[in-house]
Parts: C-alpha cells; sequence; structure tokens
C-alpha cells in the first residue's frame, strides 16, 4: 500500500468539492482530490443540474414547435421526439462538462484521485478503486464534499426503469403514456416539465397541501396554476402507502390526509422525488471523530466540523442543497484553511426552478418576514406589463420585491417569468451590497429587457411605478 501527503484532501469531486480543490491549489496548498465516480463534477454535472437543464430546454423547444409555432406564422409539421437521439445529446453535454474539469484540474495542479475515501483517523483516509487496490493518503486538512443522494420511499423500490430517482427519470428510454410525480418539489416539477412536454400526462401526487412548501405563498400559488395550465394535475394532502410494479403498470396506493380515503392510481412510470439525503455511509466518520447531527447531516461551526482539520461543505452539511451554495462553501473552505478569512452570505443565497416559465427567489418570503415581525413595504409588478414579455409572448409571472419599510432595504426577491434565473441577479448583488429598493429603481435598464419589471418592481415599493 502506497502512501501520499498533502495539505489538503477534497473527498468529493462535486460543485463543492472540484471548487475546493481549485481555490486551495490556487492559494498554493498541495491539493488532492478523491472521487468515487468514473467522472468527476458530483451530482450536480453527472445526474443533476446539468442533464436535467439540458433536457428542460430541449422539451421547451420541442413543445414550442408543437404548439406555439402556428400562432407566430410558422409552418412545421408535427415535431416527432427520438429519445435515443435526446439522451445522447444530452449525455454529449454531460461528458463536455465533467472532462472539463478534469482539464481544471491538471491546469490548476490538483493531484485527482479515482476512489472511495474512508478515514482510519483524523489526517488519514484509505482510498479502495474500482479495481479493489487500496491506497493510503494522509493530510494536513480534509474536506468533507460527499454531497448527497436520493432518499427513498418506504414502500416504493426503485428500479430506474419504471419505478425512478431523478437519475432514472433523465434517461427513460420512452415517453411514458402517463407519470406520477411523488412529492412537488423543484426536481419533481422539473422533470414533470421535461415529460410533460414530450406528451406525458403528469400528475403529482403531494403529502402537504401546497407545492414548493418553502416558497413564497403568493408565488407558489401562482406557480401552481400556471403549471395545472400545463396540464399538471396536482393531488394535494395525499399519502403514498404503497407502490407496486406489475406487468401492467405500476400501481400507487395512496390515501387522503384530510379523510383518510385510500384509492389506487395506476401509471407508466413513477418518478419519486421526496428529497436528498446527506452522503455518509462508508465514510469512516466515527474513525476521525466527526459528528453528524440525528438527520445524517454534518453539521458545521464557520464550516469546520466536530474536528479542528476537518471541514465540511455542499450538500453533505445543513442549508440548502444547491450546487452554487456548496461551490461558495468550497472557496470559503479553501480560504479558511490557508489563513484567510473565508465567507458565505446564507442570506442571499438565489435559488431557481427552471420550469417555465421560471421561478427564481432570493432572501425572505412574506411569511418569514411576518414571522419576525419586521415592518416591510411590497412591489409588484406584473410580466404582462412588461414590453419585452409582450413582444416575446412571455407574459405570465411577476416580480415581487419586499423592502424594510424603515431603511427601504431590499430583504427578499421573488420572480415568475421567463428567464428569471438570470434576472434575479441584478436583486443579488444589489443584497450583497446592502442595496435599497430605491437603488434598483434609479438604476438605468436597458429597454425592452425583462430585468425592466425589477425595476418597476422597486419602483412599486413606493407606489410609484410607471407602466402599471
Ligand atoms: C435532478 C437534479 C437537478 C438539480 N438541479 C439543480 C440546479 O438546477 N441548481 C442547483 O443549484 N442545484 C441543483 N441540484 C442540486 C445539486 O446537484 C447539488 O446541490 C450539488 O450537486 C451538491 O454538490 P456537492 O458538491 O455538495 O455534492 P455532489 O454533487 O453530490 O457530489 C458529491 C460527490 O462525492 C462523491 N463521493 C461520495 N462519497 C464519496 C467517498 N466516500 N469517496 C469519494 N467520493 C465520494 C460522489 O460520488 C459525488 O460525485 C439538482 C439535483 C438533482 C438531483
Amino acid at each position: 500500500m502506497s502512501e501520499q501527503n498533502f495539505d489538503v484532501v477534497v473527498i468529493g469531486a462535486g460543485p463543492g468539492g472540484y471548487v475546493a480543490a481549485i481555490r486551495a491549489a490556487q492559494l498554493g496548498l498541495k491539493t488532492a482530490c478523491v472521487e468515487k465516480r468514473k467522472t468527476l463534477g458530483g451530482t450536480c454535472l453527472n445526474v443533476g443540474c446539468i442533464p436535467s437543464k439540458a433536457l428542460l430546454e430541449i422539451s421547451h423547444k420541442f413543445h414550442d414547435a408543437a404548439h406555439s409555432f402556428e400562432k407566430l406564422g410558422i409552418a412545421v409539421s408535427a415535431p416527432k421526439i427520438d429519445v435515443k437521439k435526446l439522451l445522447a445529446n444530452k449525455n454529449e453535454i454531460v461528458a463536455g462538462l465533467t472532462g472539463g474539469i478534469a482539464g481544471l484540474f491538471k491546469k490548476n495542479k490538483v493531484t485527482s484521485i479515482e476512489g472511495a475515501a474512508k478515514f482510519l483517523d483524523k489526517n488519514t483516509i484509505e482510498v479502495t478503486k474500482s479495481d479493489g487496490v487500496k491506497e493510503k493518503i494522509s493530510a494536513k486538512n480534509f474536506i468533507i464534499a460527499t454531497g448527497s443522494e436520493v432518499t427513498n420511499l418506504p414502500g416504493a423500490p426503485i428500479d430506474e426503469k419504471v419505478i425512478v430517482s431523478s437519475t432514472g427519470a433523465l434517461d427513460l428510454e420512452k415517453v411514458p403514456g402517463k407519470m406520477i410525480v411523488i412529492g412537488a418539489g423543484v426536481i419533481g416539477l422539473e422533470l414533470g416539465s421535461v415529460w410533460g412536454r414530450f406528451g406525458a400526462e403528469i400528475e403529482v401526487v403531494e403529502f402537504l397541501d401546497k407545492i414548493t412548501p418553502s416558497m413564497d405563498a403568493e408565488v407558489s400559488r401562482n406557480f401552481q396554476r400556471i403549471l395545472e395550465k400545463q396540464k399538471f394535475n396536482f393531488r394535494l394532502s395525499t399519502k403514498v402507502l404503497s407502490v407496486k410494479n406489475d406487468k401492467n403498470g405500476v400501481k400507487l396506493e395512496v390515501e387522503s390526509v384530510a379523510d383518510g380515503k385510500k384509492e389506487t392510481l395506476s401509471a407508466d412510470v413513477v418518478l419519486v422525488a421526496i428529497g436528498r439525503r446527506p452522503n455518509t455511509e462508508n465514510l469512516g466518520l466515527e474513525n476521525a471523530g466527526v459528528k453528524t447531527n440525528s438527520r445524517g447531516f454534518i453539521e458545521n461551526n464557520h464550516l469546520r466540523t466536530s474536528v479542528e482539520n476537518i471541514f465540511v461543505i455542499g450538500d453533505v452539511t445543513t442549508g440548502a442543497m444547491l450546487a452554487h451554495k456548496a461551490e461558495d462553501e468550497g472557496v470559503a473552505a479553501a480560504e479558511i484553511i490557508a489563513g484567510q478569512a473565508g465567507h458565505v452570505n446564507y442570506d442571499v443565497i438565489p435559488s431557481v426552478i427552471y420550469t417555465y416559465p421560471e421561478v427564481a427567489c432570493v432572501g425572505k418570503t412574506e411569511e418569514e418576514l411576518k414571522a419576525t415581525s419586521v415592518a416591510y413595504k411590497v412591489g409588484k409588478f406584473s410580466m404582462m406589463a412588461n414590453s419585452r414579455a409582450r413582444a416575446t409572448g412571455d407574459e405570465q409571472g411577476f416580480v415581487k420585491i419586499l423592502s424594510d419599510a424603515k431603511t427601504d432595504r431590499i430583504l427578499g426577491a421573488h420572480i415568475i417569468g421567463r428567464e428569471a434565473g438570470n434576472t434575479i441577479h441584478e436583486v443579488v448583488v444589489a443584497m450583497e451590497f446592502g442595496g435599497s429598493a430605491e437603488d434598483i429603481a434609479r438604476t438605468c435598464h436597458a429597454h425592452p429587457t425583462y430585468n425592466e419589471a425589477v425595476k418597476e418592481a422597486a419602483l412599486a415599493v413606493d407606489k410609484r411605478q410607471i407602466h402599471s
């Protein structure tokens, strides 16, 4: 068994881990990154953000060609989907990006090690390669970035063919006649959109009485109405008791939360999308003395675990399970190890749902502000009154800005609209600088842009919007 020594070893090469490794190497630290997958990039690049966004974009184009072109004066014959080609294209996009990270590692002199890491003690890990060969690696510091995996639903055995997780839903061999999505969260609604646009009937079964429950309630209600117009059928306040696959498809036994009434639903494919859980199995945390909380997450204090020289970032620790949150934590952890401050502003982390239209949020919801008794003002502006949205036929949605009633400092922003995921970023930057609604309102915005709706919402905070 050979042994190597490093200043920093990062475990996991997802967006948290690979970014942490690059930043640590940039800071002059001798760095390695250990990854058990054959390809780098973690959940995000392999089976998450990137393949899902590729399929969302293609399915949106397909849907436009099938349903919108004629009205626009473009005559085409009914489009057909070639699922094999669709998946090959998606896989090519993924391969290009994961291969790019290998290039970034080389450029930044990060040693890339393939294999599964397990702590032997707080300064040593054992890496087991796919051929069974083991290697000992020691380091002054470790960054745990092992991410998350799909949460299983008891009674719903995932086979990734007909009872699928998000991973299987990115690789279906044909468009299902009917897909039932269990869980009305971001991943379920995005992947439901993909297959719905290709023609599948989509039914969403959700235990709670609303979709995307952590979202601003007004946004969530509007979003549900928009999805219903896209033929999403929501069965809320409904508990799934069991999911069984027989020769004629999948049968779900469900129960109403309100009155306990049971029903059996059938589908060709069932997507289980009830969340993700931290990935700490077989990591040997107990050998290093790293503690997890009751939900299995490794908690952190300024990204340090319960052990001084072991840091933790991304999905495996507490906080939003988002790629950009993991990346920012990766940079901060590397900087702390290098003796710098290392900081993540958890109050300003945007989140985006890449449906059509997109939904983007940053900062506080109205419900959160009500609960804290902070006096706030609300400015809203409808996309119906935004000239770019009218020009492109994307009038659904609105911008809502929440600002402090006394100081006008922006506390939150919520947008439904085409490209909301891009549009939100001017508010994100404004919030990072402690900006006010008036700062945005007095900033010149190019015409015609979707961002003008943000400016109008900022003006509307003081009831002086121009275009409505
Ligand atoms: C379908 C889907 C769509 C998503 N879309 C978005 C989106 O649009 N935007 C967004 O911000 N987020 C999105 N996410 C969430 C995002 O993918 C995660 O938040 C992000 O990948 C977390 O990064 P991470 O580095 O913490 O962990 P991961 O990306 O999960 O990477 C962890 C890596 O660690 C490796 N690993 C685990 N254990 C070991 C071990 N013992 N030894 C060696 N390696 C190990 C794993 O193989 C994995 O590659 C999506 C997720 C899914 C599933």
